[in-house]
């Protein structure tokens, strides 16, 4: 795929950014190239964040996560977050990462996670003991792949539900826009410089 139509599609993708596709790599042939040439004004996050997700750059990965934590855990101690485990903030930026998407395929090993649904195992249907019959597995639509709800994110995060409820869960929909918002401003840079650069029309 040519750099035009690989920006076409990631125009495309952008527009439709709230319902895309969980694991597709529509741009795969998006050179890291492109990337870097795109993201020359970018910030070091946003320019993080697209390697990671849109290049499946490896070597960001470990980079992108620290410095997330490094900002969320400057944001709480600003705000006189009162934190009882140490490691929270970096196992809800490992979970928000994989939840959203951003760390895939490449960066599974690295940042590891839920593999497959804790409800079916992956068998994506459950036996009913009382019924004596398999049924399609609700919690993960019969996918067998990892879901994550309230529940699974304060399992990950090692507190209990009640708690990731009440206090935790809006800091990670407040950390989770903070990480969109960068995304979308990564692809804006690369759009935009790579649509007046040196590639010509698309
Ligand atoms: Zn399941």
């Amino acid at each position: 795929m040519g750099p035009g139509k690989a920006l076409a599609r990631l125009t495309a993708k952008i527009l439709n950014y709230g319902q895309c596709t969980p694991g597709t790599l529509a741009i795969a042939k998006f050179t890291q190239d492109d990337v870097a040439f795109g993201l020359a004004g970018a910030t070091r996050l946003e320019s993080l964040i697209v390697r990671v997700k849109w290049t499946a750059d490896r070597s960001s990965v470990k980079p992108l996560c620290n410095e997330l934590v490094r900002e969320f855990e400057l944001y709480a101690k600003r705000k006189r977050w009162y934190i009882k485990r140490k490691d929270v903030i970096k196992r809800m930026t490992v979970a928000m990462l994989l939840e959203l998407e951003i760390v895939r395929r490449v960066g599974r090993r690295i940042l590891p996670g839920p593999e497959v649904c804790g409800k079916c195992k992956g068998r994506k249907h459950r036996f009913s003991k009382q019924k004596s019959m398999w049924f399609p597995c609700v919690k993960c639509k019969s996918t067998g792949r990892p879901f994550w709800d309230e529940e699974a994110r304060a399992k990950y995060c090692r507190m209990r539900t009640a708690r990731w409820r009440d206090t935790w869960s809006p800091r990670y929909r407040l950390f989770g826009s903070f990480v969109a918002k960068r995304e979308a401003r990564g692809l804006e840079h690369v759009i935009k410089r790579c649509l007046r650069g040196s590639y010509g029309p698309v």
